[in-house]
């Protein structure tokens, strides 16, 4: 690396002096010579060969364009796409036939002015980038300005450049600081966290030469793209290089998790949770014997035998626990169909069981979520930020919903996974940033495939990080924490107090009220002022108690009399669960050279030390026994504090391993099932060429498929046509069908239902075999999100075929035996005005009638159609799932 970095340097020193001559062009001059630089890339064949080729061209013009807005606007002739780019944004102003681009505007609110102009370093970390690194640069550095570089050359091929980060704030920080120099040269550049999914803008954003959103946001629209039933619905268009800030926190620390949609069939399971929940609470109340155990750390639960013993009795049902999985029954698929779904029940209240002593023993409200709006809502622990309508699975969510008596929401089954090891490597190209890339470095190599470099500061580090400061008990530590934090307000400081939850960011400021003191508060409840107390947070001697929320990517500038006063001092309350994170914390604080400093309390009844072993927690006893003192901050005391946040790293780090591993298992299927869909989905020939071969392979009688479709068609249209009698203006209706058991929909044009058999039929066949690929599917990968052991691992080949015969089979049986439900044949009887009569009826009693997905449901429940009974047959109504 150190060779390679030496010869970016040169090329930095080539970047500069071509800089120099760019000085005296006018801007207009300056326009030409990018878009000459942009038709050259746009002519070679290897487009990736001529970006490292105009890269120091391009990267001097870039910083040639900051350095013209930091003295001020900049005019040059208005061309077509100023115009447009003016009657959007007000930092454009046209004058006859000149463009004023201005160098102020307002990002999130708060009015900017821009200043920068890349250094070296800035100038050598977009190289990195460009090249495919995971770059360190320290916190302050100026990221998002290193950013600009590459994704401004890497946008000239108009292939994409998608640049992410952990959060929707930062996200539309970063878009609307740089939005500028991007448009400038006619770039087209948006915000995916601007649009909700169904909001064409969110598609054309995709379209756009640069796409700014969350990497959160990224992976479900790849998710989503993947349910989808019409090609306009699939948003994303390609994945060519990805730039993530805060990389460590994206490729890492949320990398435990999988993504997951849920969607297709929804059920409640409300009631026997809130019948069995004052069962749990009394169990959890009986100190007599000990008849459950929990790990906080690990967020595990688990009924002793006694426990078990205890809950058959009160339930009075005495073989409750005999069975706890199907698989310890040899013959459980032979017994009668009774007995398996008594037994599957039994199965089934013993995860209800679980799941509220989950809920009501390890997952505390303020830590792990948050009540608002009456819904339990999510907060990432990472990022301290709610993972909107995400939910829980395996029932957890509504166990927390009955805990903390609010109404209980559906869950979904989920219908697409994807872990974001996976989600990445479908592009040509990813690189990324972050104050704290080097700890996890080997991981970053191993897993993703990414080099990785550290770069020096512009200016020397003058932040001083205190030790940490160790207590005997909490309430001495937190006695120390006001003290410091008063001590710092004296002194005309600006206080940064950081916190690892809701609930401790709230106790703090309890005391403070109860002292007088004035802060600020920051944290999942209250991020809408967001913007506003970031930009408070170092002025004068503000202290701002903010969770995590504020850890990353949060640019505090501190103002000149707090700079004079030593500037922003951050306090860390407890340790983070890792040392990156309290990093992150401090790295608020000395930013760009500026003076800081920070210091960490603990105490010896802190949560941390429960993942040392117990022998060490007994030698810390010991310890701490041999002083006769309240504060024990010696380095002996705090190499345990050292070692309890590295077993705390190991065990995420094994939990990411295996997140990682089953989605490998997963990733080869996926890529198949995916590719197969798509090409359902976009090619609307796709699903007679599939329907033709499933006939041939299966020795069907085609003309009869033909004639069952063509009386379906017929039934169809009268029905399409009868539908917009009195509803001229609907141009979509979903038109119900059965076969044995299911019921299904189909989604049809009016105007081409009526007129084309061809239509029809194309439509009727595309559609099935999505609806029956997506259920299949998601059988399958629920099999798989299931713990497997190796044979079963082996076996998957073998399932994977199973499961296309499975989906032949089903495609042909609907092929076959679909028909409209007989109530509405009948109605095809009646004269038109009896129909009239019986319209309204049997659409209250009847939803085989066509209805629109968003009209309101028959039933009467007032909710939509495909919110109701409509969901089963199609859910519009989808979650994002987190385990
Ligand atoms: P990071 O993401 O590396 O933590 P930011 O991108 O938030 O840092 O930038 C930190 C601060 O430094 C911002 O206030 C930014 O305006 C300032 N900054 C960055 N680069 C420059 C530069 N070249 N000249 C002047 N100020 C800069
Ligand atoms: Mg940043």
């Amino acid at each position: 690396m150190s060779n390679s970095l030496e010869k970016y340097r040169k090329t930095v020193e080539a970047i500069n002096s071509e800089y120099a001559t760019l000085h005296s062009l006018t801007n207009d001059e300056l326009r030409i010579k990018l878009h000459h630089i942009e038709r050259f890339i746009n002519e070679q064949e290897d487009k990736s060969d001529a970006l490292n080729k105009s890269l120091v061209s391009v990267f001097a013009i870039v910083k040639e364009t900051a350095r013209r807005f930091s003295l001020g606007n900049i005019e040059v002739t208005a061309t077509p796409n100023d115009l447009r780019i003016a009657e959007k944004y007000d930092f454009i102003k046209i004058s006859r036939d000149k463009a004023i681009y201005q160098n102020h505007w307002d990002v999130m609110g708060v009015p900017y002015v821009w200043k920068m102009v890349h250094y070296d370093e800035q100038l050598l970390g977009g190289i990195l980038l460009h090249y495919g690194y995971a770059t360190e640069m320290a916190t302050g550095e100026g990221k998002t300005l290193v950013a600009t570089l590459p994704v401004f050359l890497n946008a000239l091929t108009h292939e994409g450049v998608h640049i992410m980060t952990v959060n929707d704030y930062l996200s539309k920080r970063d878009f609307e600081t740089t939005r500028p120099i991007y448009m400038f040269y006619g770039l087209s550049v948006d915000c995916i966290d601007n649009y909700e999914r169904c909001d064409n803008h969110r598609k054309a954003t995709y379209k756009s030469d640069i796409a700014f959103g969350t990497n959160s946001s990224f992976t479900f629209d790849y998710l989503f793209d993947h349910i989808a039933i019409k090609p306009e619905e699939c948003v994303q268009q390609s994945h060519n290089y990805a730039i993530i800030d805060e990389l460590d926190s994206i490729l890492i620390d949320d990398a435990d998790n999988p993504h997951i949609v849920g969607g297709g069939n929804y059920y409640n399971n409300g009631k026997i949770f809130k019948e069995n929940y004052p069962l749990i609470k009394e169990l959890i109340g009986n100190k007599d014997i000990e008849l459950y155990k929990i790990d906080k750390l690990k967020k595990t639960a688990i009924f002793t035998q006694e426990g078990k013993e205890w809950l058959s009795l009160n339930k009075g049902i005495p073989d409750l626990f005999s069975v706890e999985r199907t698989y310890e029954i040899a013959d459980f698929d032979e017994l009668a169909q009774d007995k398996q779904n008594e037994i599957k029940n039994k199965i089934y209240l013993q995860s209800v069981f679980q799941q509220l002593l989950l809920a009501l023993t390890v997952y505390e409200r303020d830590v792990d979520y948050i009540v608002e709006g009456g819904k339990v809502k999510i907060i990432d622990t990472h990022t301290g930020r709610v993972k909107e309508t995400c939910r829980w699975e395996h029932g957890l969510h509504t166990a927390m919903e009955v805990k903390e008596q609010v109404e209980v929401q559906n869950d979904f089954d989920g219908m697409a996974v994807v872990s974001l090891k996976n989600y990445f490597r479908l592009y040509k190209k990813i690189a990324g940033m972050s104050g704290t890339i080097m700890p996890v470095k080997d991981e970053l190599l191993e897993i993703y495939n990414l080099p990785c470099a550290s770069l020096p500061t512009h200016r020397p580090l003058i932040r001083k990080d205190l030790p940490l400061r160790i207590f005997k008990t909490a309430q001495q530590k937190d006695d120390a924490i006001i003290k410091a934090i008063i001590d710092n307000k004296s002194a005309g400081r600006p206080s940064l107090v950081g916190s690892i939850s809701v609930k401790r960011s709230e106790q703090l400021c309890n005391k403070f009220d109860e002292l007088g003191i004035e802060y600020n508060k920051l944290d999942a409840k209250t991020l809408k002022d967001e913007a506003y107390t970031i930009a408070k947070a170092g002025i004068g001697n503000t202290i701002t108690v903010s969770t995590s929320v504020a850890g990353r990517g949060t640019d505090i500038k501190p103002s000149p009399e707090a700079i004079a006063a030593g500037g922003l001092m951050v306090i860390g309350t407890d340790l983070f669960e890792s040392v990156r994170v309290d990093r992150q914390l401090k790295g608020r604080s000395g930013r760009q050279g500026d003076p800081g400093s920070s210091v960490f309390f603990a105490s010896l009844e802190d949560q941390i030390l429960q993942n040392l072993s117990p022998d060490d927690l007994k030698d810390l006893e010991r310890l701490s026994d041999t002083y006769s003192i309240n504060e024990i901050s010696t380095d002996e005391v705090r190499m345990y504090f050292d070692k309890a946040q590295s077993n705390r790293e190991a065990y995420f780090k094994s939990c990411r391993e295996r997140t990682a591993r089953k989605d490998d298992i997963v990733d080869p299927h996926r890529k198949k099932m995916y590719k197969q869909r798509n090409a359902v989905l976009f090619n609307a020939e796709e699903a007679n060429v599939i329907v033709d071969n499933i006939i041939k392979h299966l020795g069907e009688n085609s003309d009869k498929i033909e004639e069952h479709l063509m009386s379906l068609y017929i039934k169809t249209k009268e029905l399409v046509r009868r539908s917009t009698e009195n509803n001229p203006n609907r141009t979509e209706v979903l038109v119900p069908f059965s076969e044995a058991m299911h019921t299904f929909a189909i989604r049809l044009e009016v105007g081409l239902s009526i007129a084309s058999y061809e239509y029809f039929c194309r439509e009727f066949k595309r559609q099935i075999i999505l609806q029956i690929y997506d259920k299949e599917w998601k059988k399958f990968v629920l099999h798989i999100m299931s713990d497997l052991d190796r044979k079963e691992i082996e076996l998957l080949d073998t399932k994977y075929r199973q499961m296309m015969d499975d989906i032949n089979f089903i495609i042909l049986s609907r092929l076959k035996y679909a028909s409209i439900p007989f109530e509405v044949r009948n109605e095809l009887l009646y004269n038109s005005k009896e129909r009239k009569v019986e319209k309204e009826k049997s659409r209250k009693v009847n939803p085989a009638v066509p209805i629109a997905a968003d009209e309101p449901c028959p039933c009467g429940s007032g909710k939509k159609y495909c919110e109701c009974h409509g969901s089963n047959i199609r859910s519009n109504n989808r979650i994002k799932r987190r385990r």
